[in-house]
């Protein structure tokens, strides 16, 4: 049997992000992290498209970007790796007036919260995006902080400055139980070897309820297949762009420097699910969306086309903090889609409630397992 101070489940982008902000605090703990895969980031994140926004409709995920996106700033000193991120903006476009009236009062919520997002008419937006069709559009909101970054760049950030503090990573360590002894969590099995340890991290992304499942625990965290496809880059589209979501469709379009473009999202009434097989069918879905919005996207060579999974809640809020029925558990999962925008914060607060009790930095209120069932607010925002 081993044993640690701190077990964490899980080497995507938040777990790495958990180790380090833990060891960046106190380099004197022993902090393991069990990664199921060859190596750390391999999961989800190696499948992100990298985006960073602050156009949610509630104040808690609002408050995650602003904590983040500082930290991503300063990450190359911190870790001395570039995330490399691009402020070219999110532009969220509809043809509806019910939902510019939402878009209107999520901008007033984030203007009240500092962000400097605005509401465009459609003829701003076609200045946004070259050969964007506008003449069917109400409106849209812009918002120039929001931008893109490289989640491999932040989870090889986090997991080589932590592995100087020294973090130990296991790789081929699939956690098949984790060890409960009454209404406590001790550790975990995995398909090698035991480990003991009084606060164990659940970060498996997708994954995670089924781990939380071996003691017991039900936590409402669903995995969501999300299909994207990369086209050869278009002449005319080879300009910085804004990251830009047709919400009325769910299709987005995002701009991968010089090297193409990615184009996803219009699979968001899909059943949860683990496969990862293409939806030829949702590809053609996705391009006729694409082109109706875009029509210089007749154009569009697909060069790849690749399924990831995302880690639904119901209310499309990250699941993090202790578990008040099961003493020694931490939950650190169900990011909705936003895992690799919120990591920073998710690490940092998640560290500060097992290292001080609770989390100082932001009240969990918004975040706790236990909010289920008690109302609290949907992110509306979502695509
Ligand atoms: C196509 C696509 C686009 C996306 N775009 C964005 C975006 O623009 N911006 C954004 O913020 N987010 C985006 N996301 C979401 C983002 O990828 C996730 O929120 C983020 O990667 C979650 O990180 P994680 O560490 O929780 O999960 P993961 O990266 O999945 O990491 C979990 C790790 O746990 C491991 N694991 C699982 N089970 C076990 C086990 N039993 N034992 C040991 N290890 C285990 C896995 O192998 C994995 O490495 C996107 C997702 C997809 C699929």
């Amino acid at each position: 049997m081993r044993t640690a101070d701190i077990l964490i489940v899980g080497g995507g982008v938040i777990g790495c992000s958990i180790a380090y902000h833990l060891l960046r605090r106190d380099r004197s703990l022993r902090v393991v992290l069990l990664e199921k895969e060859e190596m750390v980031g391999m999961g989800s994140t190696a499948r992100a498209t990298g985006g960073i926004r602050h156009q949610f409709s509630s104040p808690a995920n609002i408050r995650l970007t602003q904590l983040s996106l500082p930290f991503y700033m300063q990450f190359e000193e911190e870790t001395g790796y570039s995330v490399h991120f691009r402020p070219h903006g999110y532009l969220f476009l509809t043809t509806h007036a019910q939902v510019l009236e939402e878009f209107r009062r999520n901008v007033d919520l984030q203007n009240s919260l500092g962000v400097p997002s605005r509401i465009v008419t459609p003829a701003e937006a076609a200045k946004l995006v070259p050969g964007l069709r506008a003449e069917d559009l109400v409106g849209g909101s812009f918002c120039d902080r929001d931008g893109t970054a490289e989640p491999a760049a932040a989870v090889q950030g986090f997991a080589t400055r932590a592995q100087s503090w020294g973090l130990e990573i296991l790789t081929q360590q699939q956690v098949v139980a984790l060890l409960r002894e009454g209404d406590r969590i001790v550790g975990a099995r995995t398909q090698k070897e035991t480990f003991q340890a009084p606060v164990v991290v659940i970060a498996a992304g997708a994954h995670s309820s089924q781990i939380t499942a071996t003691a017991g625990l039900e936590i409402p965290v669903h995995a969501y297949r999300r299909q994207v496809s990369v086209v050869a880059p278009i002449p005319e589209l080879d300009v910085e762009i804004p990251l830009t979501v047709d919400m009325d469709t769910g299709f987005y379009i995002h701009r991968m420097g010089h090297s193409g473009l990615l184009l996803g999202g219009t699979d968001k009434d899909s059943r949860p699910g683990f496969s990862l097989d293409v939806d030829w069918e949702g590809l053609d879905r996705l391009l006729a969306a694409g082109c109706w919005r875009i029509p210089l996207l007749e154009k569009a060579k697909v060069v790849r086309t690749y399924v990831g999974l995302r880690a639904l809640t119901p209310d499309h809020h990250p699941i993090l903090g202790r578990v008040e029925a099961l003493e020694g558990l931490v939950l650190a999962c169900g990011d909705s889609g936003h895992g690799f925008m919120h990591a920073p914060a998710i690490g940092l607060l998640v560290s500060e409630e097992i290292l001080d009790g609770r989390a100082k930095t932001m009240d969990l209120s918004p975040f706790r397992l236990e909010r289920f069932g008690l109302g609290v607010q949907e992110e509306a925002q979502v695509f």
